[in-house]
């Protein structure tokens, strides 16, 4: 592609075309100014990336239609996308929710669409100011900076220059990542999202799950839906899992009416005043807990790092399961199996794996509050541990390297990557680049909560707008 051109390949060229890298070249392309967009994945599809590639109806968005808008500006965008799509014949079995269309919880892959929809009009907006958008289909295997910019080397061998680069490079789900001590999980396991090995298991064989997050309720969902009638233990270290999103009334800003809460002990205090007031008028907890959301980043950013890890090791699963919840469909599936003794969740730790013999799997786990291991076997076993949030333990071309050059270092916690309060990534020295930027999941040591659709939709925002201001002085 180099030889095209006289100049760089294209003026930002952006790692990753999952929602993150998607959302970030909508908002380019919608800002004045002509520039080249050049966005490298690996996937067929842009903006679909883990989470929206999803095949499954019952692999849903875990908040419902009026919470997910990729427009920071429009929270209404998504609702009015969906209605238009239902209107059309689009997700017929969208009236089995009975609720207006914006308290749907649509399926994820659905919500792909929608990102690519989006994405189309904003070309349609580019055109006018000559701005452009290609997906390049490959694997970014090295990137190395320049006085002039960068250069993307591909697994394919070809090369790409830029002006400036973002890595949008998302979740690494522990599921499907090569972790650089450890694999025996994953060699042993089925994939959580593989919705035709589901399909192949034993009917009626013992599931092992790994993990109580919202990676096992996906795996749930398809063991059902595959036919599975078998019974399901999962076991996690709390045995928690995700409450059920309920859509609570608003409650009042108490965080922002007291800016002296900082530390974890006061905001976990205050959380608790607010959760026993919302009782006492019979408001659910989940209203003053919405509350708590917009605050994050903030908080996180100006803890400590000592408070930051108090927060990890006593708040996390509580925040964890109380924040990310479970749409309503599979929880209440979950409950059902529940009920019906088929789903049982254990708090337990996982200690090794054992290897697979007569189709049998088995796994050495240790019950909280037990000194001595059990083992347990089952006929599969599923990985749901989650994301792998430390780059320096993922076996992939691109953390590894860009590691080894220097380029990025480890976030707080060595959660994601470290960058300054606007994306731009700090090297190996601590200095903050002018040409390589970070957005999304990378970035979860900075803001803590850099995941969800919200989330990556403020990010892109800001971040084409600081892109748009360096990249229209010429270099
Ligand atoms: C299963 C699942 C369900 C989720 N459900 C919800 C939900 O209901 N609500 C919510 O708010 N959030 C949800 N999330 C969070 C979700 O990740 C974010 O909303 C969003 O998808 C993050 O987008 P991303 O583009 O940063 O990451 P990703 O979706 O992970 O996309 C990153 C992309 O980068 C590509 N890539 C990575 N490295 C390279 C490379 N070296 N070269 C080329 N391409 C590369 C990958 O192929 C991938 O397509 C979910 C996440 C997952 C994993």
């Amino acid at each position: 592609m180099s030889a095209e051109h006289k100049g760089p390949d294209a003026d930002i060229l952006i790692v990753g075309g999952g929602l993150s890298g998607t959302m970030l070249a909508v908002q380019l392309l919608r800002l004045p100014g002509q520039r080249r967009i050049v966005i490298v994945e690996s996937r067929s599809e842009l903006g679909r990336g883990e989470a929206y590639s999803a095949t499954e109806l019952g692999h849903t968005l875990n908040g419902n239609a009026a919470r997910m808008s990729v427009d920071p500006d429009d929270v209404d965008d998504l609702t009015r996308w969906l209605t238009d799509y239902i209107a059309a014949g689009g997700w017929p079995e969208s009236d089995q929710q009975q609720v207006p269309v914006a308290e749907l919880f649509p399926p994820r892959g659905i919500f792909g669409l929608y990102v690519q929809q989006r994405l189309a009009e904003a070309r349609l907006i580019g055109e006018r100011c000559g701005s452009t958008v290609e997906h390049v289909r490959g694997e970014v295997t090295d990137l190395q900076t320049n006085a002039a910019g960068l250069r993307l080397t591909l697994a394919s061998g070809e090369h790409l220059t830029g002006r400036f680069g973002v890595l949008a490079t998302g979740m690494f789900a522990a599921a499907r990542t090569p972790q650089r001590d450890s694999n025996a999980l994953n060699a042993a396991a089925v994939d959580p999202w593989d919705v035709n090995a589901m399909g192949q298991l034993d009917p009626q064989g013992r599931v092992l799950i790994i993990g109580s997050g919202l990676t096992m309720v996906d795996a749930v969902v398809s063991l059902e839906q595959a036919g599975h009638r078998g019974p399901i233990d999962v076991f996690s270290r709390h045995g928690l899992l995700p409450h059920v999103r309920r859509q609570p009334p608003t409650w009042p800003d108490f965080l922002a009416a007291d800016l002296n809460i900082r530390s974890t002990r006061q905001l976990v205090r205050a959380l608790r005043e607010q959760c026993a007031r919302a009782a006492e008028q019979g408001i659910d907890w989940q209203a003053p807990l919405d509350t708590v959301r917009v605050h994050i980043p903030r908080l996180w950013s100006q803890a400590s790092d000592l408070q930051r890890r108090q927060f990890v090791r006593h708040v996390r699963p509580w925040w964890e399961s109380h924040h990310h919840r479970s749409p309503p469909p599979s929880a209440h599936l979950l409950d059902r199996l529940i009920d019906e003794g088929r789903l049982n969740i254990h708090a337990a730790s996982l200690l090794s794996v054992g290897s697979a013999e007569a189709g049998q799997i088995s796994i050495s786990v240790r019950y909280r509050g037990q000194d001595k291991a059990t083992t347990e076997s089952g006929a599969a076993l599923i990985n749901s541990t989650g994301i792998q949030y430390d780059w320096r333990r993922v076996d992939r071309a691109l953390p590894r390297n860009l590691l080894a050059r220097g380029l990025i270092q480890p976030g707080p916690l060595a959660l994601g990557i470290a960058a300054d309060a606007g994306g731009a990534v700090m090297d190996a020295e601590g200095r903050v680049s002018t040409r390589l930027y970070a957005m999304g999941p990378p970035l979860r040591g900075l803001w803590w909560e850099s995941t969800a659709v919200t989330d990556v939709a403020l990010q892109a925002k800001a971040l084409a707008a600081r892109l748009a201001a360096v990249s229209n002085v010429p270099s």
